[in-house]
């Protein structure tokens, strides 16, 4: 089998098993114990915090271990939007991209129907890039001394959070982040991203990329399902969603889940490790699939952006075929990948990033996405191209059956 799913998941890579093992085991303490297996298990515990805090260029205390990307976004756009406002009743407002996850839309939902915030969606551009100067009106009516407004805005109040992710899972369109920081900075709202598909492929600096909170899964880096990481710049307050024992510095009670926290830490640290080698191999892969699909399948089109797209995501509409069924002919062929993103499928709903993008909803029903892992080869994708192309004309000819 070929998996050209990596987007989706990734397997947990036998040193992480192995970093992680001795807490599952015999040092298998409760870091809030005071005793010594306690200790154990809370020297680990910050330890990993601490190397995950080294490749986001963070401090130890801004980063919380959550259950997961879901989790993370949950607790950043609720935790940061509840909590200004609660200082702030006139900061009303949250502004999500056209092409976020559906944590971060679901999350923004729910502040809409049940704590009554207004939501704003920041409208992309067809390639999936955020259109900063739509991004920028929005943000402006945040500003108290604001004369340029419209008065809707005005009148729904300021900004409480913002939330654009830093690269789509659907089309792997990478956004350009520190403008998008710095517009929001000169606004004064907190901008959150979501960077669960760049973690292990994009440089985490935060104090670079200029955001106020990040997201990170740890089943994307070779880490299990069910861990992840929230960064908040110190001096964001933010409400925890779980209450309790007030572990993780009452952000998120709950006893810790050591060893899982050691298996992101390592994770990330070794994806960081190979990143650089790892970026220019899988660009240079990922370009001669793109190539050679567009010319060898006339009526292929690619989504999302030509250039600013993580290096291991190729995406495509294939016109003529439904998305679904050149899958299955594919999984036949021993080839995997993904029809629109794993968390939507499921559903005969085209997707709605591919909507936000202005594509027809009989085009974007035609969607597949082919992702990498680091260690991908150009044996593989030569071989899942040759298996794509005889796919797709199958699937031409009978129709789109
Ligand atoms: N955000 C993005 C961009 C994702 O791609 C995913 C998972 O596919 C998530 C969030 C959710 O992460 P998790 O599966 O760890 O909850």
């Amino acid at each position: 089998m070929i998996f050209l799913d990596a987007a989706a998941t990734t397997p947990v890579r036998r040193e992480v098993i192995e970093a992680m093992f001795p807490f599952l085991t015999n040092q298998f303490g409760n870091p809030s114990s005071h005793h010594e297996l306690g200790e154990l298990a809370a020297t680990a515990l910050e330890q990993a915090r601490a190397q995950c805090a080294a490749v986001l260029g963070a401090h130890a205390e801004e980063l919380v271990f959550t259950a997961g990307g879901t989790e993370s976004d949950n607790l950043a756009l609720k935790g940061i939007a509840l909590a200004r406002r609660a200082a702030d009743p006139t900061l009303n407002r949250i502004l999500i991209s056209a092409v976020e996850h559906p944590a971060i839309v679901e999350s923004a939902s729910y502040l809409r129907r049940v704590h009554g915030f207004v939501v704003d969606v920041v409208p992309v551009d067809a390639s999936g890039l955020v259109d900063q100067g739509a991004f920028a009106a929005l943000l402006e009516s945040s500003r108290p001394e604001s004369s340029t407004a419209d008065e809707s805005q005005a009148s729904s109040g300021g900004v409480a959070v913002a939330s654009i992710m830093y690269a789509n899972n659907e089309v792997g369109t990478v956004q350009d982040l520190p403008a998008l920081a710095r517009l929001a900075r000169a606004a004064g709202v907190p901008l959150h991203s979501d960077a669960v598909q760049a973690a292990g492929w994009l440089s985490l600096d935060v104090r670079e990329l200029g955001v106020d909170a990040l997201s990170i899964s740890g089943h994307k880096l070779g880490a299990p399902k069910g861990v992840g990481l929230l960064y908040v710049r110190s001096g964001i307050h933010y409400e925890p969603l779980i209450h309790g024992g007030g572990q993780e510095r009452g952000a998120r009670s709950g006893t810790e889940n050591v060893a899982f926290s050691v298996a992101l830490a390592t994770a990330l640290g070794l994806q960081e490790a190979g990143r650089g080698a790892a970026v220019g191999r899988v660009t240079r892969l990922r370009e001669d699939f793109i190539e050679r699909i567009l010319r060898e399948i006339p009526t292929a089109l690619l989504t999302g952006h030509r250039s600013r797209r993580l290096p291991n995501v190729a995406s495509f509409c294939f016109p003529g075929t439904s998305g679904e069924s050149v899958l299955l002919e594919l999984e036949r062929r021993d080839i995997v990948c993904s029809s629109g993103s794993a968390c939507a499928a499921g559903s005969d709903e085209p997707s709605a990033v591919l909507s936000a993008l202005g594509m027809e909803r009989a085009v974007a029903q035609t969607a597949l996405r082919f992702s990498f892992a680091h260690d991908v080869t150009g044996e593989q994708l030569r071989a899942a191209g040759d298996e794509l192309i005889a796919a797709v004309d199958r699937m031409q000819r009978l129709g789109g059956k």
